[in-house]
Order: C-alpha cells, then sequence, then structure tokens
C-alpha cells in the first residue's frame, strides 16, 4: 500500500462513519486539478537539464488550495496526491478558509549546489504561475524547501499580488514572524494540550524522534524547553540511543546523562544538515530497528512517510505515537498499535501548526500587518489547544481513534459547505 492508497483507506472509514453524500464522498476522493510540469534550467556547471514538477489541487470548497512544495528524489503524482488530499482534511479540521494542494519536484537537493536549487526554483516559479495566486492557489515550504526557495518563488511570480501568493517566505520578504518554527512548536502544543486532557505533565516525559529538519528539530527544541527528555533521534544518515535510557548515565566529566544534550544535536545538525558522524559520550549508535524498539513515553516520527511498519509497530515500547511528518504510520503498523492500546496522535492534527501559521502570515501580508511573534505563538496555542478539545470530545461521542475523529470533524465541515453549493 503507498502513502495514497492509505490515505484512501483512512478517508473510506471516515465516510462511511460520517453518512455524507455519495457525491461529496466521491468529490473527496478524487483530485480536482493534477499539474505536472517539465521544465528545462540551466545550472551552473553550464548544463541544462529537464526537471519534473508538480502541483495537485486537491480541494478548493473551503478557500484556495493551500499546501507546501517537496524538493525530494521520491516525489512523484501519488504521494503529491495524497499530501495535497491530507491538506484539504487538515485545513477543514483547523477551521482555516484553505482548500488543500501539494506541489514538488522530484530531485535530491544534496545533489544541487545552492545556486542551482534557487535556479531551478525560479524556473518552476515561472512556469507554475497561471495555476496559483493569492486567492486560487497558495504554495509554503515542505521538506527539502525553505524560506530561502520561497523568497526566490515569490520574486518570480508576476504582478503585485506577489507576497500573498506564497507562505514561509523570510521576515525580510514578507514572512511571519515564528513561520519557521511553527510545525515544530504546533507538534509540541498538540502534546501540551493532550496531556492536560489525559490529566497527566509533559515535563518529565521521554522521547525517541526521527528526523532533525525543520520539523523535528523545532519540535525537540520546545520538547527540551518544557523538560522532556530525548533519549534517541536519527534520521536517513544514522540512529543513535542513549546507552542506558531510564537509568540515567555517567559521562567521563562525571556528569549524569538522561537525556541527549539537545544543544548539542541542533549544533551538529546546523553544521552537518544530519546527524552523519554524531559522536557524544554516553550515546551509542545503533540500527533502525533498535532505535524504534527504545522504551521511551513517545516517539515522534518527523521524517518521511510509511516509517513506522508492522515490523516497527509491534515492536515499539511507547504510549504514544506524535506524528510530524505526513503519514508515517501504515495501515498494519496503525492496527497494531491501535490493538497494542498505543495512541496515535495523527499528522492532520499534530503537524498542522506550519499550515495554521502559515494562515497567519497570509492574513498579515493581506491586511499590511505585522504580528510580533509572542502574537503568533498564542494565537497557534489557542488553535491548536482548541481543536485538540473538539477532537476530544468527537473520541468520547463516536468512541474512534484520534485519527478517525480528526476526518470526521473536517468532511462533516466540508459537507456542511458543500451542501449550500449547487454540485
Ligand atoms: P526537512 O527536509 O527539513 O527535514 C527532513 C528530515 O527527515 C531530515 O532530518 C532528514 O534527514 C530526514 N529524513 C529524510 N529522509 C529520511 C529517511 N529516509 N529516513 C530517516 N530520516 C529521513 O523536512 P521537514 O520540513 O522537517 O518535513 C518533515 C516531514 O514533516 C514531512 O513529512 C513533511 O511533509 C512534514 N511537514 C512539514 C511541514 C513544514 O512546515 N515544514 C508542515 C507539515 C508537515
Amino acid at each position: 500500500m503507498n502513502y495514497y492508497q492509505l490515505f484512501l483507506t483512512q478517508l473510506e472509514e471516515a465516510i462511511k462513519a460520517c453518512k455524507i453524500d455519495s457525491t461529496v464522498a466521491q468529490t473527496l476522493k478524487l483530485p480536482m486539478n493534477e499539474i505536472i510540469i517539465h521544465f528545462p534550467v540551466k545550472l551552473t556547471s553550464g548544463e541544462t537539464k529537464i526537471f519534473k514538477g508538480y502541483r495537485v489541487q486537491h480541494n478548493n470548497t473551503l478557500g484556495p488550495f493551500k499546501g507546501g512544495l517537496r524538493f525530494h528524489p521520491k516525489v512523484h503524482l501519488e504521494e503529491v496526491k495524497a499530501l495535497a488530499a491530507s491538506m484539504t482534511i487538515k485545513c477543514a479540521l483547523q477551521n482555516l478558509p484553505f482548500g488543500g494542494g501539494k506541489g514538488g519536484i522530484k530531485l535530491d537537493p544534496h545533489q544541487y549546489k545552492q545556486e542551482d536549487l534557487l535556479r531551478i526554483s525560479k524556473q518552476f516559479s515561472k512556469r507554475l504561475a497561471p495555476y496559483i495566486g493569492p486567492n486560487r492557489d497558495i504554495p509554503a515550504p515542505d521538506m527539502g524547501t525553505n524560506s530561502k526557495i520561497i523568497d526566490v518563488m515569490a520574486s518570480h511570480y508576476p504582478g503585485a499580488h506577489h507576497k500573498s501568493v506564497y507562505t514561509g517566505k523570510s521576515l525580510v520578504f514578507g514572512g511571519s514572524e515564528g513561520r519557521l518554527e511553527a510545525t515544530g512548536r504546533g507538534v509540541v502544543y498538540c502534546l501540551e494540550s493532550y496531556f492536560h486532557q489525559v490529566g497527566e505533565t509533559i515535563r518529565g516525559k521521554t522521547y525517541i524522534i526521527q528526523g532533525l529538519g525543520n520539523v523535528g528539530l523545532h519540535a525537540a527544541k520546545y520538547l527540551d524547553r518544557l523538560g522532556c527528555l530525548m533519549v534517541g533521534c536519527g534520521d536517513h544518515t544514522g540512529y543513535y540511543v542513549l546507552d542506558n535510557p531510564g537509568e540515567g548515565h555517567v559521562t567521563d566529566n562525571h556528569e549524569s546523562l538522561s537525556k541527549i544534550p539537545f544543544h548539542h544535536i541542533e549544533e551538529h545538525v546546523k553544521k552537518h544538515r544530519s546527524l552523519t558522524g554524531l559522536k557524544l559520550d554516553g550515546v551509542k549508535q545503533v540500527d533502525k530497528s533498535s532505535f524504534f524498539k527504545t522504551q521511551c513515553d513517545m516517539v515522534l516520527p518527523c521524517a518521511m512517510e510509511m516509517e513506522i511498519t508492522k515490523e516497527v509497530a509491534s515492536e515499539m515500547q511507547t504510549k504514544l505515537v506524535v506524528e510530524g511528518a505526513n503519514g508515517p504510520v501504515d495501515r498494519d503498523a496503525e492496527l497494531i498499535l491501535t490493538e497494542r492500546n498505543i495512541v496515535i496522535l495523527p499528522d492532520i492534527l499534530a503537524n498542522s501548526g506550519g499550515v495554521i501559521v502559515s494562515y497567519f502570515e497570509w492574513l498579515q501580508n493581506n491586511q499590511f500587518q505585522f504580528w510580533k511573534e509572542e502574537e503568533v505563538n498564542l494565537k497557534l496555542r489557542e488553535k491548536i489547544s482548541e481543536t485538540v478539545l473538539r477532537v476530544f470530545g468527537e473520541v468520547k461521542k463516536k468512541k474512534c481513534s484520534f485519527r478517525m475523529a480528526c476526518y470526521h470533524l473536517a468532511i462533516e465541515r466540508i459537507n456542511m459547505v458543500y451542501k449550500q453549493l449547487e454540485i
């Protein structure tokens, strides 16, 4: 099962429970537009290469299509379709005036010089321009892209509205305070609200995290500030755990080590762009399967989709999985985790901080306003905790999983709007 099939299975299950109009159900299963663009770029080497770019516009019932652009060697149409559809659900769940879209280019950003990535982005922006716009489709950064790339794309969008056609821009270019950290911060706000609802405190909780990019690194940063203990971390270059998680460990400096020091991980990742070559007293390198077996209170997959398979799920020693990445838990794994009473906070809830602050950025751009960082963070926290509360209500009412509760609330909202339209 690929990620798109996984999405369709989840959607089908949710639709059955919601009893919505069958036309609406059919509409949600298919994207409105699938755009594929082949475009040439002259690279700094003098070579001209053809790239393949995608933009899938899933649904705009609630407002303009909204969703990131991903640069990754595995980008393909089915993946982009799933990601676009999940944006429709995410925006509807958070009561944002947006639909869902997603795009990307099939390329490995690590294989290109920064200047080449900017040239590729510039050409993609020009080719994408006829299909997007501030009230039509608003792209943002995702895996492998960042504010620099978005700045270039926004500046090559023709016309006066270049600012609000993209979100996730750098501050000098009209970006919002707090947008860079928003997804990781949102993951942590979601966790805080979850623990509040179940009558526990987040302080002192242990966790392992996969992926220390934009989402993972910021989530780990705020978890560290709240007194959570990282006992394992990993990415595509390697996995690391504490020698003796839970028991504390005495380092060469006679310090007691009960967590992997976040500041060290942050420095390392900023310098090397990954965990490659990480060496720390009291921390050992392990294989991926041992990593996921590490005992901890929560697991944060913040890298790729379909990383937690049934093999991984049956051996996880945790109580909670928080989906920082999109679609990291596959179908079989979800069934096993549910059977084992391991709670999953789904992507459509847990990683929605990015699109929420993208919405704030779009609002600020359109109203010529600049909000302070504290204001952005406060509004983000309020929005997420209010949604978590609604999701808890739905879980209780329907006796369903958190994922299904999120789908129900989102689908019911879209269905209500469809009822007003003539379709
Ligand atoms: P990123 O490119 O900044 O970081 C990706 C991280 O994943 C890196 O640490 C990388 O080493 C790791 N990784 C990549 N391939 C891997 C593999 N095969 N195995 C293990 N680790 C691997 O990307 P990001 O923006 O942090 O996005 C991560 C996930 O979160 C994606 O699923 C993305 O769609 C989702 N997401 C991102 C945002 C956002 O605002 N950036 C918002 C919502 C969801």
